[in-house]
């Protein structure tokens, strides 16, 4: 692996002949105006965190320091939280829905006009391609805000109940993969049903989160509408135990997910747990097979595989495993890491040290293991931490990459002979988020729908995503859905 300017776009792999290389086409960054330090976003203020701590934000493709930002903790908890209740107690729960309507079109409208900034901000925080957070995340957060503002007014028309009310304040806690697209998915629709939050971006990636919360003072939020705690696990757990918050939901690990559900037995507290996933990718035999080929790098290679419901195995019929991983592997060649402002850039930087030595680590074990690895010859920048994309084939369902959540660019390639087969190597999970199915044959997307334990099943298209449409698992990825009219139901009391 060769070092190379960090700017300057790689044309990964050389097989198949010439290639046209990529001229750079950088992003400026200079629509983002970073601060030194930032506060802690209470009561409709920036304020300081009690106890003055303050923490480094990197950017993942460079290791540049970009911020230092506060370090929420319990006495901060107890001032957002109160904040909250007195906003929904005084403000927002009782102001009428379309009311509430206008405050949410405005921040919805506010996030378009701001898109550029908010893409780049995203990138250089969390290190993904600003064709992604340009084109995919920051749109989708705007969407939500859109869709959800349209129920404020009809939540009698939900199907919940001819008058259903909002819990209070929700505590909300998201991960670093898509943080202002979860913040999104959190707010819109807690906004909209009348409740007043508290929410907590992800250690290694709050710097769009506060973007947000400046975005909300310009919506002329009211005050204590929506407050922003930054900080980790500490002050996550400190939020979602504090007794004044009612409804607790949370974006993350299993792990994580499932400490806060014991902590919350008992307390009454409404809780909703989006966690991981190990998705499966099913191509039949008769599947339009480059249409496949480009849902399987999709589903895998998209925000460098950091995405809960991934299409992670690969599960391919036997009779066409052969073209299809060749296929796959021509693909992947084209695919171009680095500079993740770039506009040209497939793969971006991994969001942290820790979380790429976990990469490095499975991966390493499905070596061990036995299955084969494949990347393209790949350029790796000097700087930064980065995966190259990863193919295993010769995988077995007994392996830890064909069972464990890797969160990275590595696929796991298991092939089957008849659906029923196909459908018992699929659900051979504890998890149960997502899965794909690619077939020319309808009756046949049906019966695997039917059949497939999955939240969510993609028919010849992967991680598509709309905010009509709910989104969530089962077993240990979690309860709840968010999205849809069903995004709703945990915000409301019917
Ligand atoms: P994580 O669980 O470590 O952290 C998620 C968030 O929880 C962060 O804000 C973190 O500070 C906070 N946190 C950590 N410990 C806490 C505690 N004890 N109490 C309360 N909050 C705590 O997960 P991560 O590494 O940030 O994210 C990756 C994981 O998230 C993956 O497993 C992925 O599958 C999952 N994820 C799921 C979805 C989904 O919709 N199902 C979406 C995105 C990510």
């Amino acid at each position: 692996m060769s070092g190379r300017p960090e700017s300057a776009p790689v044309a990964s792999g050389a097989a198949g002949g010439k290639r046209f290389a990529y001229a750079p086409a950088p992003e400026s960054r200079a629509v983002v105006r970073l601060r030194p330090t930032y506060g802690l976003f209470v009561d409709g203020e920036f304020v300081e965190p009690s106890s003055g701590v303050h923490f480094p934000t990197v950017n993942p493709a460079t290791e540049e320091t970009l911020a230092h930002v506060a370090e929420a903790g319990a006495a901060d908890v107890e001032r957002a939280v109160a904040a909250a209740a007195r906003a929904q107690r005084d403000v927002w729960g009782p102001m009428p829905g379309s009311e509430r309507a206008k405050y949410l079109f405005r921040v919805a409208r506010i996030v378009q006009e701001r898109s550029r900034e908010l893409a780049v901000l995203e990138t250089l925080d969390n290190g993904k391609p600003i064709r992604e957070s340009r084109d995919v995340d920051v749109p989708l957060a705007a969407a939500h805000f859109f869709y959800y503002a349209g129920w404020a007014d009809k939540l009698e028309y939900a199907g919940l109940g001819p008058a259903p009310r909002p819990l209070g304040v929700a505590g909300q806690v998201v991960p670093w993969n898509f943080p202002l697209l979860m913040a999104a998915w959190k707010l819109a629709p807690a906004l909209a049903a009348g409740n007043t939050c508290v929410l907590k971006p992800a250690e290694t990636t709050p710097l769009s989160a506060l973007l947000l919360a400046e975005i909300l003072q310009q919506a002329e939020l009211p005050p204590g509408v929506v407050n922003v705690l930054t900080g980790a696990g500490a002050t996550g757990a400190a939020l979602v135990a504090h007794p004044g918050v009612a409804k607790v939901a949370f974006t993350g690990s299993t792990g994580v997910g499932k400490s806060i559900q014991s902590a919350l037995a008992g307390t009454g507290k409404r809780l909703t747990l989006e966690l991981g996933g190990k998705a499966a990718n099913v191509v039949f035999e008769d599947a339009p097979l480059s249409q496949a080929v480009e849902g399987i790098v999709n589903g895998i290679f998209f925000n460098q595989g950091h995405v809960c419901c991934a299409g992670s195995r690969l599960l391919v019929q036997e009779s066409v495993a052969g073209p299809v991983v060749e296929a796959l592997q021509r693909r992947v060649e084209t695919l171009r890491l680095g500079d993740p402002l770039d506009k040209n850039t497939d793969l971006g930087a991994i969001n942290s040290p820790q979380q790429l030595e976990r990469i490095r680590e499975l991966a390493d074990s499905g070596e061990r293991d036995g299955a084969t690895r494949w990347s393209p010859a790949c350029a790796i920048p000097e700087r930064g931490y980065w995966f190259p994309p990863t193919v295993f084939t010769g995988v077995s369902p007994a392996q830890r990459i064909a069972r464990e959540e890797i969160f990275g660019p590595v696929l796991s390639v298991l092939t089957f002979r008849t659906p029923e087969e196909a459908v018992a190597k699929a659900n051979n999970t504890t998890y149960g988020l997502s899965a794909g199915v690619w077939t020319e044959k309808g009756s046949r997307i049906l019966w695997m729908a039917k059949h497939l334990r999955a939240g969510v099943v993609w028919a010849n298209t992967f991680n598509r995503f709309d905010p009509t449409s709910p989104f969530g698992g089962y077993r240990e990825s979690g309860f709840g859905r968010e999205g849809g009219r069903h995004g709703l139901e945990a915000y409301l009391d019917a």
